[in-house]
């Protein structure tokens, strides 16, 4: 072993995946984990002349950083809060982005706290391809073109092959998979998803579906945005990853995820994620925001809070109003009354289903006055979805505490070691994530189980969580002793290794 950078001293050690789950100290060298196990001499100030830093962390337990296969997130505020809520590695797989190598350099440049990584985005090569709409590589212009029709049309063929290209062209660049924001353009031929499956397949690649609306919502709809999903797994061989079962489905989630289980049993590849809470957020312009469509969810305008304002929006013509003026702005939508015990039930389930994973879908923040996402803590005229800040911690919570409260390290599993092996195939570099192992990343989540809690809500969305004491990315501290470490950017880029 060469020689040890820090030493987390005395803490419950657990590693989801060998069922390690003892107390023994943690070395950590040149942003690997080092050594595990009892008897490491004790450092003796003055003795090295850069000796590890020995850090006392009996009563704290100590596990692998978070990955989260769903986050938003830009700004440097936002990762940071991700960071408090133990995320060491935060990937865009949903949206994506295309060229994706763009996406890499850009976050290289800027760096990043936690590490990072994308997978390339069908919405986005469509509204290259299909709209002329060049990305211009910033999430906001993204979501401002997000309820444009103009992208949302039926390809023709040479439209349809140019889409393809750019993304075959983006996986052989080693992005992590295809993100496919379908529920967003409602008019797209089915064909045209499974075509996209297919590339993926044949590239060994994920995809990470936003489905469709269910039949439940649009009793008209060609297809039924689940049975859409199981379908591409199952006539193309493809890993279908569901995007947030939990607000795409609704009150729907026990028949969606009975199908997915069936499907699954079949031998379909088909995997879920999940984040704790009744509300989604996403742009006020999408197509299912719509006055006129908003029945569908059994929403009503005031269902509606407006990020850039606070507002409740009032009336239909407002809704019409603020989806003309700005159709990027983003919007809370409440979709699951968190204070139902039903559908309590319905998100917890969400979470349970076997393999199921929790994922953030972490927004970036909207900021009320001028933006400073350098400004830490977030000043008070920023805004989020407590998702952000509060997912894991409140996933961790919740899946132990109740009538089947499942145990720590299954509850850590499904935060961190699941996420990474849904990736590995395709990103062997995730083999080295998710687990609290010698050889693995040295990306380290050091917190206290009495005091681990999510504290921010629809109101205060930027507080971060309780208990989350160190944070290591790539062996270097982001978290502290509770506090964000100013000047860290140790996040690295995950790729993936294109076959
Ligand atoms: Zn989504």
């Amino acid at each position: 072993m060469s020689e040890p950078e820090i030493i987390l001293r005395g803490g419950r050690v657990i590693d989801p995946e060998s069922g390690f789950d003892a107390v023994a100290d943690v070395a950590i060298s040149e942003g690997r984990i080092a050594y595990i196990g009892t008897g490491l001499p004790a450092d003796v100030p003055g003795s090295l002349p850069a000796g590890p830093a020995d850090v006392d962390v009996a009563g704290l337990v100590v596990t692998a950083g978070f990955v989260d296969l769903h986050s938003h997130v830009t700004d440097l505020a936002g990762m940071r809060l991700q960071a408090l809520d133990g995320v060491t590695t935060a990937l865009e797989l949903e949206a994506g982005a295309t060229p994706a190598a763009a996406a890499y350099r850009t976050a290289a440049a800027e760096g990043r706290p936690t590490n990072y990584g994308f997978a390339t985005s069908w919405a986005q090569a469509r509204m290259a391809e299909v709209a002329g709409l060049a990305p211009d590589g910033t999430l906001a212009g993204f979501l401002s073109r997000l309820g444009d029709p103009r992208w949302q049309r039926p390809a023709d063929a040479a439209q349809l092959s140019a889409l393809l290209s750019r993304l075959a062209a983006d996986l052989a660049d080693g992005a992590l998979g295809i993100g496919v924001l379908l529920g967003y353009a409602p008019a797209v031929e089915e064909g045209e998803y499974l075509r996209v499956a297919a590339l993926a397949a044949e590239a060994g690649a994920p995809t990470f579906t936003h489905a469709r609306d269910l039949i439940e919502m649009v009793p008209h709809a060609a297809i039924d945005g689940a049975e859409e999903i199981v379908r591409a797994a199952g006539e193309t061989g493809a890993h279908m990853h569901y995007c947030h079962v939990n607000s795409t489905s609704q009150r729907h989630i026990d028949r969606v995820l009975g199908l997915v289980g069936r499907a699954q049993a079949a031998g379909a590849r088909i995997s879920t994620e999940a984040y704790p809470y009744g509300s989604g957020m996403t742009a006020i312009g999408a197509a299912f925001l719509a006055p006129e469509r908003l029945g569908e969810r059994g929403l009503v305008p005031s269902s509606l809070t407006y990020a850039p304002t606070g507002e409740r929006v009032a009336t239909e013509a407002r809704l019409a109003e603020l989806r003309q003026a700005d159709p990027g702005g983003l919007a809370i939508i409440e979709l699951l009354n968190e204070d139902d015990p039903a559908d309590r039930g319905l998100l917890m389930r969400s979470l349970t289903f076997p393999g199921s994973v929790v994922a953030s879908d972490a927004m970036p923040l909207t900021w009320t006055g001028p933006a400073d996402p350098a400004a830490w803590p977030p000043t008070a005229t920023a805004i989020t979805h407590p998702r952000t800040a509060g997912t894991f911690s409140r996933a961790v919570r919740l899946l132990t505490s109740g009538a089947e409260p499942l145990s720590l390290a299954q509850a850590l599993s499904k935060c961190s070691l699941e996420p990474a092996r849904l990736l590995e195939d395709r990103v062997p570099a995730m083999r080295r994530k998710g687990r609290l192992q010698v050889n693995a990343d040295a990306d380290v989540l050091v917190f206290d189980p009495a005091a681990l809690a999510d504290r921010a809500s629809y109101a205060r969305s930027t507080r971060p969580s309780a208990g989350i004491r160190h944070v290591l990315v790539d062996g270097t501290f982001v978290v502290r002793d509770g506090g964000i470490v100013a000047e860290a950017r140790p996040g690295r880029p995950v790729r993936a290794e294109p076959r």
